[in-house]
């Protein structure tokens, strides 16, 4: 099989040539994101690798299509970024990876709140300028408090199981309730709950075309002041603009953010020597209780191999018409 792999880092390559030393395919590594014009570079292959921010829109698959694509691998879980009602027309199967780590994701997303509460990121700066004062450093502990962990999938279990680590309470929200998540003593309750009662919330559901914006104007108002908010998976579940508004209120005292609603023109690339036009990151991006990652909770070595067994492996079923439990459809 010939895979036209988009938008590869040094990391993907390393560790989709490595697994693919089992499989023998032939790897084909591009730079550059699917996009309307990128698409027929993949001409010559019978499938295509995307990650979170490639564009798989009906454009695009239509093209993809018409040079006999018939498998679009995401090597990632969420596939927000495919229409899938498109590529069901289109004759093209959509695998994906659910779960390849989520530890790697729950463990990032705890240290974001770590660095956040207890400042570290601040102390980093400080104590390389040799200024050793300890002046709006102040934290809380963790020990006690109430973490609100909206979605209870892989992720979000993997992050109730440390945070009951520090003694902390944990509400939850999900449509469909975790046994496991009950098993750790999470208590489930509706967001309003949620919202009023939790010191740290953290964001593990996926988006949807129902939870765009999900945090929002409104639903910070009903938070605790000061809350702390961490977002480790999809940028557009929470109103960047509206939280700029919240933390001038002190509303939001702390903001983690692993992935942002417009992070398609910024993340994953070297824009250091660029003026970057996205006014409401850069306002963000200022606040010293602000800390941004580039969607990096992903990216550990266990997680990387597991991403390239898994998109290897959904390939090879698909491709030998084998049932693949990794297959999404329009429906599911
Ligand atoms: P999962 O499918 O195991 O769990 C998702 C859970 O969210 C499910 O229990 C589902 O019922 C629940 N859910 C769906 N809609 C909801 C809503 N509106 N409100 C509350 N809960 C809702 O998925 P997972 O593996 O735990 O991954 C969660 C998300 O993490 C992914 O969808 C992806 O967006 C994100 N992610 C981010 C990274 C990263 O590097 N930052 C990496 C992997 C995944």
């Amino acid at each position: 099989m010939k895979l036209a792999i988009y938008g590869t880092k040094n990391y993907d390559k390393k560790y989709f040539e490595l697994v693919n030393q089992q499989y023998g395919d032939e790897l084909v590594f591009f730079d550059f994101m699917l996009g309307a014009a990128t698409a027929k570079n993949a001409e010559g292959c019978d499938a295509v690798c995307i990650f979170v921010n490639d564009d798989a829109s009906r454009e695009v698959l239509a093209e993809l299509a018409a040079l006999g694509i018939k498998t679009l691998a995401l090597r990632c879980a969420g596939f927000n970024n495919v229409d899938l009602d498109a590529a069901k027309e289109l004759g093209i199967s959509v695998v994906r990876v659910p779960a390849y780590s989520p530890e790697a994701v729950a463990e990032h997303a705890v240290g974001l709140m770590l660095c956040l509460n207890r400042h570290i990121h601040r102390a980093y700066q400080r104590t390389r300028e040799a200024n050793f004062s300890l002046e709006g450093l102040t934290g809380f502990n963790m020990y006690q408090r109430t973490a609100g962990i909206i979605g209870t999938g892989k992720i979000g279990v993997a992050a109730m199981r440390i945070l009951k680590g520090f003694g902390m309470q944990i509400l939850a929200y999900d449509p469909y309730p975790s046994p496991l998540a009950l098993e750790l003593g999470a208590e489930y309750v509706d967001l309003p709950t949620l919202y009023a009662q939790s010191d740290i919330i953290s964001l593990h559901c996926p988006l949807t075309a129902d939870n765009h914006h999900l945090l929002n104007k409104e639903s910070f108002s009903q938070m605790k002041d000061g809350v702390m908010i961490i977002n480790t998976s999809r940028g557009a579940l929470l109103d960047a603009s509206a939280a700029i508004d919240a933390l001038k209120q002190q509303k939001i005292g702390a903001l983690g953010m692993d992935v942002y609603e417009n992070e398609r023109d910024l993340f994953f690339e070297d824009k250091s020597n660029e003026v970057v036009l996205d006014d409401v990151f850069r306002r963000l991006s200022s606040c010293h209780n602000v800390l941004f990652t580039g969607h990096q909770a992903f990216l550990t070595g266990e997680a990387l191999t597991s991403i390239a067994e898994t998109t290897l492996g959904n390939l090879s079923q698909i491709a030998n018409g084998e049932q693949c439990p990794n297959q999404v459809t329009a429906q599911s």
